[in-house]
């Protein structure tokens, strides 16, 4: 497991409890942030793919992004406008 935010190696620390149960915690030694294994793909990222795959579609339907972040919720402008220059 490797930290999220600078890729460094991490220890185990300890266990947290969400809705899905126990699920194990990570500290950084680098940069002593802690992150939590969810799995290669959580809910959230799975979500995030989801959209930015639903915002491209809106996109070359003509939407403009201000329309697309409405449409999609949760999103800001900025990040759909990110997506596409990536694409
Ligand atoms: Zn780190």
């Amino acid at each position: 497991m490797r930290c999220k935010y600078c890729y460094n190696k991490t220890i185990k620390s300890g266990y947290r409890y969400n809705t899905r149960g126990k699920v194990q915690r990570y500290k950084c030694k680098s940069c002593n942030k802690k992150s939590s294994n969810y799995g290669r793909y959580t809910y959230r990222m799975r979500n995030r793919r989801w959209k930015i795959l639903e915002a491209i579609k809106l996109r070359k339907q003509g939407l403009s992004y201000a329309e697309i972040a409405s449409k999609l919720g949760e999103i800001s402008r900025q990040s759909v406008f990110r997506w596409m220059k990536k694409q």
